[in-house]
């Protein structure tokens, strides 16, 4: 490889970089431009009493704070690591790679499995350890190979391109507390400026239907007051979907499933095990801890090694709806 090449490689490397956080980048302008839209352009332009003004400053604040911070938790938090005793070493990589069939190769990853004393529940469709050839690593139950990170993460949920990371057993809560909060401040956002909106639209209806220029409309409505009706619309969009996705995500959190095992089903070693449905009550505290307070702040209190979980026997489950059956 050439210099070029190299100076070829890392411009790549930097565009992908830059692309890779642009959504990222989008969603947190849209946070600015719509705190500014409604502390400054909406609260001064309204005609509300003050205390109620307070009050609707004091709300929006805390839901702006709540929802940047799980955002940023979501974003920035490690999606994790698989523990080093699930990684081959060189010798077994080698007679794995060597072995004349997929059944011989599944046998010594067996005897692997068993000398380390590996906890794993899940199989691959044909029954075999669940092996990753890319990072060379036994996968612990419900991790999964991240095609874009590049590396296997534990229980995967999905890798979300709005927050540039790998959503996984470290971060599902905080980005569950982010979808509610930012549905929570949207809802608060549009549904108290509604009459203000209403006011805007009417006066841009007026200036149009008397057949005036654009420019003529922009200078009766006002930049600060158009620039109110295009974030407003642009939270409405966004809400619309969010709301379903959040609503989606605690359906899961409530039958303890990831959105890998919505879109496949785990198999399981034994036939006995049912699947890791605990219950609502036992399944929401897997996420969000037993501590009440805990569960509306973003800081991880789920439980667990993200390698081993509990599981629900096949008996116990027969009355039960259950999410595969
Ligand atoms: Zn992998
Ligand atoms: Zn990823």
């Amino acid at each position: 490889m050439n210099e070029s090449d190299i100076d070829n490689s890392l411009n790549d490397c930097q565009l992908m970089t830059i692309y890779s956080w642009l959504p990222v980048s989008l969603i947190l302008s849209d946070f600015l431009i719509s705190y500014i839209a409604y502390v400054f352009i909406y609260c001064p332009s309204s005609l509300m009493a003050i205390g109620e003004c307070i009050l609707k400053l004091l709300f929006f604040n805390i839901s702006f704070i709540m929802m940047l911070w799980s955002f940023l938790q979501t974003v920035f938090t490690d999606p994790g690591e698989i523990p080093s005793e699930f990684w081959l070493n060189t010798n077994d990589v080698q007679r794995v790679q060597r072995a004349r069939s997929e059944q011989a190769g599944n046998i010594l990853l067996e005897n692997i499995v068993y000398n380390r004393h590996l906890a794993l529940v899940t199989t691959s469709d044909k029954g075999f350890i669940r092996f990753c050839d890319k990072c060379v690593l036994i996968k612990p139950d419900r991790a999964h190979h991240c095609s874009t990170c590049g590396y296997c993460v534990p229980k995967m949920d999905h890798h979300c391109p709005w927050t540039n990371n790998c959503i996984s057993f470290t971060n599902y809560k905080f980005f569950i507390l982010f979808l509610t909060y930012l549905n929570v401040f949207f809802i608060f956002f549009l549904s108290t400026s509604f009459a203000f909106l209403y006011h805007i639209s009417k006066l841009i209806t007026q200036e149009l239907k008397n057949e005036q220029d654009f420019l003529h409309v922009v200078q009766v409505v006002g930049l600060a007051n158009l620039i109110f009706l295009i974030i407003y619309i642009t939270n409405s969009s966004i809400t619309v979907v969010t709301i379903i996705f959040m609503f989606y995500h605690y359906n899961l959190t409530l039958n303890n499933m990831t959105t890998m095992e919505a879109l496949r089903p785990p198999a399981f070693v034994s036939e006995d095990i049912q699947g890791y449905d605990l219950g609502k009550c036992e399944n929401f505290e897997q996420v969000f801890g037993d501590n009440v307070l805990y569960w509306f702040v973003p800081l991880f209190t789920s439980y667990g090694d993200g390698v081993k979980f509990s599981t629900s026997p096949r008996n116990l489950l027969d009355q039960q709806q259950y999410w595969y059956s």
